[in-house]
Protein backbone atom coordinates (compact mmCIF):
# COMPACT_ATOMS: atom_id res chain seq x y z
CA UNK A 1 0.00 0.00 0.00
CA UNK A 2 1.26 3.37 -0.86
CA UNK A 3 2.47 5.52 2.16
CA UNK A 4 0.51 8.13 1.80
CA UNK A 5 -2.67 5.65 1.90
CA UNK A 6 -1.34 4.41 5.01
CA UNK A 7 -0.57 8.38 6.37
CA UNK A 8 -4.63 9.10 5.47
CA UNK A 9 -5.43 5.60 7.28
CA UNK A 10 -3.74 6.70 10.50
CA UNK A 11 -5.15 9.72 10.49
CA UNK A 12 -8.27 8.35 11.00
CA UNK A 13 -7.49 5.53 13.73
CA UNK A 14 -5.78 8.37 15.48
CA UNK A 15 -9.08 10.78 15.58
CA UNK A 16 -10.95 7.58 16.26
CA UNK A 17 -8.88 6.81 19.26
CA UNK A 18 -9.54 10.15 20.54
CA UNK A 19 -13.10 10.10 20.31
CA UNK A 20 -13.28 6.80 21.90
CA UNK A 21 -11.92 8.09 24.95
CA UNK A 22 -13.43 10.95 24.68
CA UNK A 23 -16.72 9.33 25.17
CA UNK A 24 -15.74 6.93 27.71
CA UNK A 25 -14.77 9.86 29.36
CA UNK A 26 -17.76 11.59 28.89
CA UNK A 27 -20.13 8.70 30.10
CA UNK A 28 -17.26 7.67 33.33
CA UNK A 29 -18.90 11.21 34.06
CA UNK A 30 -22.15 10.70 32.94
CA UNK A 31 -22.68 7.82 35.21
CA UNK A 32 -21.26 9.42 38.30
CA UNK A 33 -23.64 11.97 38.37
CA UNK A 34 -26.31 9.57 37.73
CA UNK A 35 -25.37 7.57 40.72
CA UNK A 36 -24.34 10.30 43.42
CA UNK A 37 -28.24 11.52 42.02
CA UNK A 38 -29.32 8.15 43.18
CA UNK A 39 -28.25 8.08 45.93
CA UNK A 40 -29.38 11.24 47.13
CA UNK A 41 -33.13 10.34 46.20
CA UNK A 42 -32.47 6.81 47.30
CA UNK A 43 -33.98 5.35 43.98
CA UNK A 44 -34.45 1.36 44.22
CA UNK A 45 -30.97 -0.53 43.44
CA UNK A 46 -32.55 -2.27 40.72
CA UNK A 47 -32.21 0.90 38.81
CA UNK A 48 -28.57 1.45 40.28
CA UNK A 49 -27.79 -1.88 38.58
CA UNK A 50 -29.08 -1.30 35.14
CA UNK A 51 -27.36 2.00 34.85
CA UNK A 52 -24.05 0.17 36.09
CA UNK A 53 -24.64 -2.66 33.45
CA UNK A 54 -25.62 -0.34 30.46
CA UNK A 55 -22.13 1.63 31.47
CA UNK A 56 -20.13 -1.74 31.57
CA UNK A 57 -21.19 -2.93 28.26
CA UNK A 58 -20.32 0.91 26.55
CA UNK A 59 -17.01 0.49 28.65
CA UNK A 60 -16.20 -3.16 27.17
CA UNK A 61 -17.07 -2.60 23.31
CA UNK A 62 -15.38 0.89 23.96
CA UNK A 63 -12.03 -0.76 25.21
CA UNK A 64 -12.31 -3.52 22.29
CA UNK A 65 -12.76 -0.83 19.70
CA UNK A 66 -9.87 1.30 21.74
CA UNK A 67 -7.92 -2.23 21.67
CA UNK A 68 -8.07 -3.14 17.72
CA UNK A 69 -7.68 0.71 16.80
CA UNK A 70 -3.82 0.32 18.55
CA UNK A 71 -3.24 -2.76 17.38
CA UNK A 72 -3.59 -1.13 14.32
CA UNK A 73 -1.64 1.84 14.90
CA UNK A 74 1.27 -0.53 16.34
CA UNK A 75 1.12 -2.40 12.72
CA UNK A 76 1.92 0.87 11.46
CA UNK A 77 4.64 1.74 13.42
CA UNK A 78 6.45 -1.41 12.95
CA UNK A 79 5.60 -1.37 9.24
CA UNK A 80 2.98 -4.51 9.57
CA UNK A 81 -0.16 -2.23 8.51
CA UNK A 82 -2.53 -4.01 6.07
CA UNK A 83 -1.02 -7.45 5.98
CA UNK A 84 -3.66 -10.05 8.23
CA UNK A 85 -2.08 -11.19 11.51
CA UNK A 86 -3.28 -14.47 10.92
CA UNK A 87 -2.61 -15.52 6.85
CA UNK A 88 0.03 -12.65 6.39
CA UNK A 89 -2.06 -12.12 3.27
CA UNK A 90 -2.67 -8.21 1.85
CA UNK A 91 -5.84 -7.16 3.68
CA UNK A 92 -7.86 -5.35 0.39
CA UNK A 93 -7.71 -1.69 0.38
CA UNK A 94 -11.38 -1.02 0.10
CA UNK A 95 -11.78 -3.13 3.47
CA UNK A 96 -9.20 -1.55 5.03
CA UNK A 97 -11.01 1.87 3.60
CA UNK A 98 -14.19 0.63 5.28
CA UNK A 99 -12.94 -0.81 8.52
CA UNK A 100 -9.16 1.00 8.93
CA UNK A 101 -8.50 -1.24 12.29
CA UNK A 102 -9.06 -4.31 11.09
CA UNK A 103 -5.98 -6.79 11.54
CA UNK A 104 -7.83 -10.10 9.42
CA UNK A 105 -8.02 -10.30 5.64
CA UNK A 106 -11.74 -10.76 4.54
CA UNK A 107 -10.66 -14.51 4.17
CA UNK A 108 -9.79 -15.27 7.70
CA UNK A 109 -12.29 -12.96 9.41
CA UNK A 110 -14.86 -15.40 8.06
CA UNK A 111 -12.88 -18.67 8.86
CA UNK A 112 -13.36 -17.03 12.46
CA UNK A 113 -16.79 -16.38 12.13
CA UNK A 114 -18.01 -20.12 11.12
CA UNK A 115 -16.04 -20.98 14.66
ZN1 LIG B 1 -5.73 -13.75 6.35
Amino acid sequence: MRKRRIEQLRRRLERREAEIRENLRTKEEEYREVSQETHAEAMDEAQVQSDSFTRDVMQVHGDRQLTSIQAALQRIREERYGLCVACGGRIDEGRLNARPEAALCIACERRNEKR
